[in-house]
């Protein structure tokens, strides 16, 4: 008998032909988030297990694997042999340590069997009666309640001669192994939403890439210190990330000296588009995603996304968090731990020359007149060709 992490997936189980390429995915996400512990990990069919550990490595190896996109949800259990009475053995074993530590009385409880191997010789149904009988008959003072027991011994009889009994599941995030939809290029801000939007889309399986624009010396280094740690919390669901560092300050100066005041915002945010895209195509990133909402605050309009989306060719924009109110971002913001980086005060260049009133509800063709006061392609190559690129390991 040993004690083994047992790890469930999810919507990969419906993935077909295409199957191993998922599980290939799945299993090189989990490894690496595990690379710093000593610790095995194999697949038995439909589950994976971790092994060999440290016990005091336990609730590390969980908080670790908890995060891989891909997994439903996990469970410690103990491995044993598949055989009748080593099941019986170990459930009364469990329920004689748990009466070592408490008192049995009317403790509800309820024993489901999972029997995935069907050679054991009872039913699932048939064999959990039977061991709920057993326990009963032995620590008398249980109750069996079968919608809402306070204990749940689960068993599971695996396909590979073991049989894993287990009390407790822990959700995982579920979604789909970072990597498997294509990589995406987030608009990353220093701001809140920003970051959830990169989260959410590196659940859906697009490998993370990031853009930032900064205005140094109107923002300050700080601000880009941010954005870097920024990357690095969501590196803990997404891994390794390039950061790219696009100085924008010459940008800024080229819109606030030659174009209409209230169109600067839109202006700007129409190059910083065309910039992604330049980045994207020439790094085969599929999609550019970005933190922005409808109707957050007074300039995201769907006048304005509109002519956002007219200058983006090729790569669709995609805005994971369009629909969520402010606190619904915030609580996923708390959630994966990068709430407190991005409340720190640091401007974002957004903010550099804001203008008194903001064009809200744009026209495509008053824009383009705007941009023609500019060379953009000029500005863009230019910006691109200083681009940094940090890289956030994982
Ligand atoms: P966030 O909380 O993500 O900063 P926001 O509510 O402040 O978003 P905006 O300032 O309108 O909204 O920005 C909308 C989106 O534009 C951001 O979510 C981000 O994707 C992108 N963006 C804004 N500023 C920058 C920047 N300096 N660098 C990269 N992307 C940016
Ligand atoms: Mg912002």
């Amino acid at each position: 008998m040993k004690e083994v992490i047992l790890l469930r997936y999810g919507e990969i189980h419906l993935k077909g032909r295409n199957r191993k390429f998922f599980e290939d995915l799945l299993i090189d996400k989990i490894k690496k988030s595990l690379k710093d512990i000593k610790c095995s990990l194999k697949q038995i069919s439909g589950r994976y297990l971790i092994t060999d550990f440290e016990e005091t490595k336990k609730l590390e190896i969980i908080e670790k694997v908890k995060n891989v996109f891909g997994l439903i949800s996990l469970s410690l259990a103990w491995e044993i042999k598949t055989s009748q009475e080593e099941i019986e053995n170990m459930s009364l074993n469990y329920f004689e340590k748990l009466n070592e530590k408490k008192d049995l009385k009317n403790l509800t409880f309820k024993v489901s069997v999972n029997r995935a191997d069907k050679k054991f010789p009872m039913h699932s149904d048939e064999f959990g009666a039977h061991l709920g009988g057993i326990i009963l008959e032995k620590f008398k003072e249980l109750k069996v309640d079968l919608s809402k027991p306070e204990i749940e011994l689960i068993v599971d009889i695996r396909e590979n001669g073991f049989t894993y009994i287990l009390t407790e599941k822990i959700n995982c995030k579920g979604g789909m192994p970072v990597g498997s939809a294509g990589q995406g290029l987030l608009m990353l801000s220093g701001g809140i939403d920003s970051p959830v939007a990169g989260y959410l889309m590196a659940k859906r399986g697009l490998k993370i890439n990031a853009i930032h624009f900064f205005s140094f010396p109107y923002t300050s280094l700080q601000a880009k210190d941010k954005v870097i740690k920024l990357a690095k919390i969501l590196s803990q669901y997404t891994y390794n990330i390039k950061l790219y560092m696009v100085p924008f300050t010459k940008i800024q100066e080229q819109i606030h000296s030659n174009c209409g005041e209230n169109y600067m915002i839109t202006v700007m945010r129409r190059i910083m588009f065309r910039i992604a895209e330049k980045i994207c195509k020439q790094n085969n990133f599929d999609a550019i995603i970005t933190g922005e909402n409808l109707g957050q605050v007074a300039s995201q309009t769907i006048e304005s996304i509109t002519v956002f989306n007219n200058v983006v060719k090729e790569k669709p924009v995609l805005r994971p968090v369009i629909s969520f109110d402010k606190s619904e971002i915030i609580n996923i913001a708390r959630e994966i731990g990068t709430f407190e980086t991005s409340i720190l005060p640091y401007e974002d260049c957004c903010t550099v020359f804001l203008p008194k009133n903001p064009i809200i509800r744009p026209k495509l063709d008053n824009v383009l007149k705007q941009e023609t006061y500019l060379n953009i392609d000029e500005l863009v190559d230019d910006a691109v060709q200083n681009t940094e690129v940090v890289l956030i390991d994982y």
